[in-house]
């Protein structure tokens, strides 16, 4: 069984983020950018799926510019056998992502999709989603547990104020959240053999795909910065405020 891995190259989780001072979206140059977290999670739970013997395969897809390549050799360097770089420069959008993953998942016939819930860049937790609709797969979302046995697949999903736990058949879409696992850090001697692995070169035309966006960003606004903090001299003064300024208490 192949598992197909999609790994987003997004701005790296550490970087303060600056808005552009046109508000037309944040700011990009001399930024520092790894894979999103939650795929680095995905490659993770593919991993430990291949190394149990349960599969033989692991593919990792990015759609994004030329240095999406290195992205994907992190993913090869964790342990994923190639990869598929399809080339695209500025945003691409969930949908023509997912129109792009439907075509090589068609092309791939992978068991498992495991990807990540949300791009911490877009926040738009709509990829997977979309694409099992659109291949017409099971999906299991916001999994913080897997398990394979055979072709079922029992996911433990994250939804609010507890857990729930479906079962699928594969093919499958399986969306990771940050509980499933603790991502690997990949030794010297993995990035070194990474650099051998295949990574295919390919464009959205290749899959007959349009990417232009169907949306257009109104504005970019930072938050509200927070208000100062002040130091209260006693319980008494802490009650008081609570009480009288914040109305937290009454
Ligand atoms: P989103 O729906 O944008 O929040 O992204 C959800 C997941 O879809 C990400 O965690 C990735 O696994 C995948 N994904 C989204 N955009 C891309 C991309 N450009 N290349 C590869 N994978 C992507």
């Amino acid at each position: 069984m192949k598992i197909l891995v999609p790994v987003k190259r997004a701005i790296d989780k550490d970087v303060k983020i600056r808005v552009k001072a046109d508000g037309s979206g944040v700011e990009l140059g001399n930024v520092k950018m790894s894979m999103n977290p939650f795929d680095e999670i995905a490659v993770e739970e593919a991993l430990r799926i291949k190394e149990a013997g349960k599969a033989t395969e692991i593919i990792a897809v990015s759609i994004g510019p030329q240095q999406a390549a290195e992205t994907i050799r992190t993913a090869l360097a964790m342990g994923a056998d190639r990869g598929i770089l399809v080339k695209a420069d500025g945003a691409v959008e969930p949908l023509a992502v997912a129109k792009i993953l439907k075509a090589i998942a068609l092309a791939e016939q992978p068991g498992l999709v495991i990807m990540g819930k949300q791009a911490i860049d877009d926040d738009c937790n709509q990829t997977g989603q979309m694409l099992a609709a659109m291949l017409g797969w099971p999906q299991g979302t916001f999994a913080s547990k897997v398990v394979l046995d055979g072709d079922a697949v029992t996911v433990t999903r994250e939804v609010d104020g507890g857990l729930q736990t479906v079962k699928l058949t594969t093919p499958a879409i399986v969306t990771t959240d940050l509980r499933l696992n603790e991502p690997r850090y990949a030794s010297l001697p993995n990035i070194m053999k990474a650099k051998k692995k295949p990574i295919d070169d390919k464009t959205a035309a290749d899959y007959g795909v349009d990417i232009a966006p169907r949306l257009e960003t109104i504005k970019t606004a930072e938050p509200p910065s927070r208000k100062a903090g002040v130091k209260v001299k006693s319980v008494a003064e802490l009650i008081d405020k609570l009480k009288n300024e914040a109305g937290a208490i009454s």
